[in-house]
């Protein structure tokens, strides 16, 4: 295991185990330093991406569109 395929995976499956890729970060400074800034990154994403603020009747009108939707006739197709 290498460093390019150890960061590959780290990118690709970073929350799959695998014995061979846990050993090469366990014995490689780069390799667990790419590992804790992706890490990182997933905590800072997860954190503010909860923190977004809703408009107020945001979901009303959502409804309301959704159901006006269904109410207007079907497009004519012209040739
Ligand atoms: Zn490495």
């Amino acid at each position: 295991m290498n460093c390019h395929e150890t960061q590959r995976w780290l990118y690709v499956q970073p929350h799959a185990a695998r014995p061979d890729i846990t050993a090469h970060i366990a014995q490689c400074v780069a390799c667990r330093r790419a590992a804790e800034a992706l890490f990182r990154n997933e905590r800072e994403i997860e954190r503010t991406a909860l923190d977004v603020h809703v408009p107020e009747g945001l979901a009303a009108r959502v409804l309301l569109r959704h159901h006006m939707s269904k109410k207007l006739p079907k497009p004519v197709a012209h040739d």
